[in-house]
């Protein structure tokens, strides 16, 4: 653990929190203990941390970890890294858009990984993660299928109750079905804006997102699946007969899309967002299938 609170590290290294990159630096022990222990990690796991601000995680996922490898946008932070880190030799931090990095490739194929000859147990990832691009991160984290264990993520409340809702709420949409299609969400706990310094204008909550070896529905094509998806809940105020037509990508008619839905026994005046995860993999296979 870093033995300096987040204030005094900001004064000490001279650091403004840069607002457009998400920079809420979390400064409660028992939060950041309670994330690192909900991700069950043991020695010999890969951990993937995204975003490690000032390394008061960092340290505590690299006392448990076999390796950390933590990728960090801000070059200003690294000499504070560099500082923080000092006494791990098995953490690698990264200064990388996370957004512009192939995981798999930079991370896990990296000569830093296959020099040193690590053969992880397991991948897990674990990220506070900047509020401006949580859900284009977590869905190419998802979209990667690293054979990653899980992911734990501190979001804004909002977007993890979208990521573990269910059918027929307001929240639930395309995060929800993709979160879904990919892992078992579980909410953890609520974090106050109090816990972090500068303190975000929004609640804060845990997850952890168990990621499924195989998907739990069977899906013949996941373009046409996640089309289905978009299209379903693109027109959210349609029907979702007209939401599907008006998509304009299933090469079929309107008559064929309405038979279709009728052999599903789904109501063509029902809205997308009364569709589980198991009617949207079947309807995806049908609008493929049945020419
Ligand atoms: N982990 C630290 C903590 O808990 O105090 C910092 C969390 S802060 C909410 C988000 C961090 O993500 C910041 O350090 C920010 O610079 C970094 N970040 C923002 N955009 C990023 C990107 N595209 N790739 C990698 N890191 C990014």
């Amino acid at each position: 653990m870093m033995d300096m609170d987040t204030k005094t590290l900001l004064k000490k290294f001279n650091i403004r929190p840069i607002k457009s990159l998400g920079q809420n630096f979390l400064n409660d022990n028992n939060t950041l203990k309670a994330i690192v222990d909900s991700a069950g990690i043991g020695n010999r796991d890969i951990v993937i941390e995204i975003g490690p601000g000032l390394g008061g995680m960092t340290s505590e996922l690299a006392a448990r970890a076999g390796r950390v490898v933590a990728v960090e946008i801000d070059k200003y932070l690294m000499p504070v890294l560099r500082e923080n880190l000092k006494a791990f030799s098995n953490v690698t931090v990264l200064n990388k858009d996370i957004m512009k990095m192939d995981i798999g490739k930079d991370i896990m194929e990296s000569e830093e990984l296959t020099y040193s000859g690590f053969k992880p147990d397991k991948i897990r990832i674990v990220a506070n993660l900047p509020y401006y691009i949580t859900t284009p991160v977590v869905m190419k984290l998802l979209e990667q299928e690293l054979s990653v264990e899980c992911m734990v993520f501190m979001v804004q409340t909002e977007v993890s109750d979208r990521m573990a809702a269910e059918p027929g709420g307001k929240e639930y949409g395309a995060l929800s079905v993709a979160v879904q299609f990919y892992s078992r969400p579980h909410k953890l706990f609520n974090v106050s804006p109090q816990c972090f310094i500068p303190q975000p204008a929004v609640e804060s909550s845990v997850i952890r997102l168990d990621i499924y070896k195989t998907p739990p529905v069977q899906v013949l094509d996941r373009k046409v699946f996640f089309k289905t998806v978009k299209a379903a809940f693109g027109q959210r105020r349609k029907t979702l007969i007209n939401a599907l037509y008006n998509a304009g990508c299933f090469s079929k008619s309107k008559v064929e899309i309405r038979e279709i839905l009728r052999s599903m026994g789904i109501d063509e005046n029902q809205r997308g967002e009364t569709l589980s995860l198991e009617q949207f993999a079947r309807l995806s296979n049908l609008l493929l299938n049945n020419h």
